[in-house]
């Protein structure tokens, strides 16, 4: 399969320039209006069907959404770095329908083999220390507060070229094909708003990948991630009463004690002997005076499990919490759901087409190809591999081994462009390997 080399040399230079690009605009959560709107220019040059907006998105299952103004403020800043003859893009995105999923029929009977790539930057202020490379060399976030510290800017690349390849060697194929663009990964908050618009019936072989995480060398590759944690995101609100802390106690309702009570209540949860689980109670904040009863707080939480079931576990545990302190404390309260996904294993026949895949790569040292990998962390995906697994199709994901600067969603975060070229090889193998006609 060396004629693969050739494709994947051909597009080096526009790979790296892709990913400069989009690391220089980065956008987070729902808000990606111009990352969206670039990657549909594309997509519609490489002359792929598009399905955009409600199509792929539900308004009301999306998660940790944001507020009206920084959805205006988002899209203000996308109109300014658009051209004006493609701010039409933009209103498909509603107040933040954004990602996009292109499709391509061969009309010759076969499997349909998507991939899904992640769109979306971290809410973190780049470096500008002389020796980060994007800083340095000038391609840095043009933005405070949000980079493309994940490397997510990468995976647009591998996608864009990815489908690039595929459309100008069509009738390499049979089947057909779709490329998931999806946005919100980070706090898990996207799969769920676009799965249940049905883009990933019929599919038979889903597959995805992540720039570094585990895969920490460059030239080395985890062929099947397994273990993926399933995850909780909450926000709760507690409502007391303000009193008199000396007066009137008495007439108070202490929402700060329910919220401290909680959080530490939370931590001590007793845990499941099935399995690994994890809690935290990543911010609290309550009250208003010191000689005043606290009468409000708030608590981001997170909970998470090696499966669904475990995470189920923690999470209700955390909600009696919730209830019990209040009661204790005399307090109403809120829980919203701001983002969670399913857990789960790549399903090992797609770890084997990968494993092979890998050993043919030029881009990939056989010594540095580990073959399964336990994550033990969450990733968006897994709902995504979920639904296909549970329809009876194979969904499995990479790691794509890289050096990296400092690690994910680092201020100093940076990875090694060669990682490009070699996602895009052992994809486009794959590819070939599950629907060559
Ligand atoms: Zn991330
Ligand atoms: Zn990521």
């Amino acid at each position: 399969m060396d004629f693969i080399i050739s494709k994947v040399e051909k597009l080096k230079d526009e790979m790296i320039q892709h990913r400069r690009f989009f690391h220089q605009h980065p956008e987070t959560g729902w808000f990606t209006f111009f990352t969206t709107a670039e990657i549909i220019k594309k997509l519609k040059e490489y002359k792929y069907e598009l399905k955009l907006g409600r199509e792929i998105v539900s308004p009301e299952k999306r998660e940790g959404l944001g507020s009206k103004e920084e959805s205006l403020a988002a899209l203000a800043r996308a109109r300014k770095l658009l051209d004006e003859k493609d701010h039409d893009l933009l209103k498909v995105m509603e107040d933040g329908l954004t990602g996009v999923v292109a499709e391509v029929d061969t009309k010759r009977e076969g499997p349909c083999v998507a991939f899904r790539f992640d769109i979306d930057g971290v809410d973190v202020t780049e470096s500008t220390k002389e020796d980060h490379r994007p800083f340095k060399e000038g391609f840095s976030s043009d933005i405070k507060s949000i980079t493309h510290a994940c490397g997510h800017d990468g995976h647009i690349s591998i996608g864009l070229a990815l489908a690039k390849i595929i459309s100008e060697n069509i009738d390499d194929f049979k089947g057909k094909f779709k490329f998931i663009f999806q946005t919100a990964e980070e706090g898990c908050r996207g799969a769920v708003g676009m799965e249940p618009t049905g883009i990933l019936d019929g599919v038979d072989y889903l597959l995805g990948a992540h720039i570094g995480f585990q895969a920490t060398q460059s030239k080395g590759v985890i062929c099947g991630v397994n273990k993926f944690l399933s995850t909780s995101k909450f926000d709760v609100t507690f409502k007391g009463k303000s009193a008199h802390a000396a007066g009137a106690p008495q007439e108070g309702a202490n929402a700060l004690l329910a919220a401290a009570e909680a959080a530490i209540q939370m931590h001590s949860i007793t845990r499941h002997s099935g399995g690994t689980t994890r809690i935290n109670v990543g911010k609290l904040i309550a009250g208003e005076g010191r000689n005043v009863i606290a009468p409000n707080a708030f608590m981001a939480c997170e909970t998470r499990g090696v499966t669904t079931e475990l995470n189920d576990f923690m999470k209700n545990k955390c909600m009696n919490i919730v209830e019990g302190v209040a009661k204790i404390h005399s307090v109403d309260y809120e829980v919203r759901q701001t983002g969670g996904t399913a857990g789960g294993d790549s399903s090992q026949f797609i770890t084997d087409l990968i494993y092979e895949s890998s050993c043919e790569s030029p881009y990939i040292e056989n010594d540095l190809i580990v073959k399964n990998y336990d994550f033990g962390a969450c990733e968006d995906y897994a709902h995504f591999m979920r639904t296909v697994q549970n329809a009876g199709g194979q969904s499995g994901y990479l790691m794509i081994g890289t050096f990296l600067d400092a690690g994910h969603h680092n201020e100093c975060f940076d990875f090694d462009e060669y990682a490009l070229l070699a996602g895009l090889d052992i994809f486009l193998r794959t590819a070939y390997k599950l629907s060559q006609k």
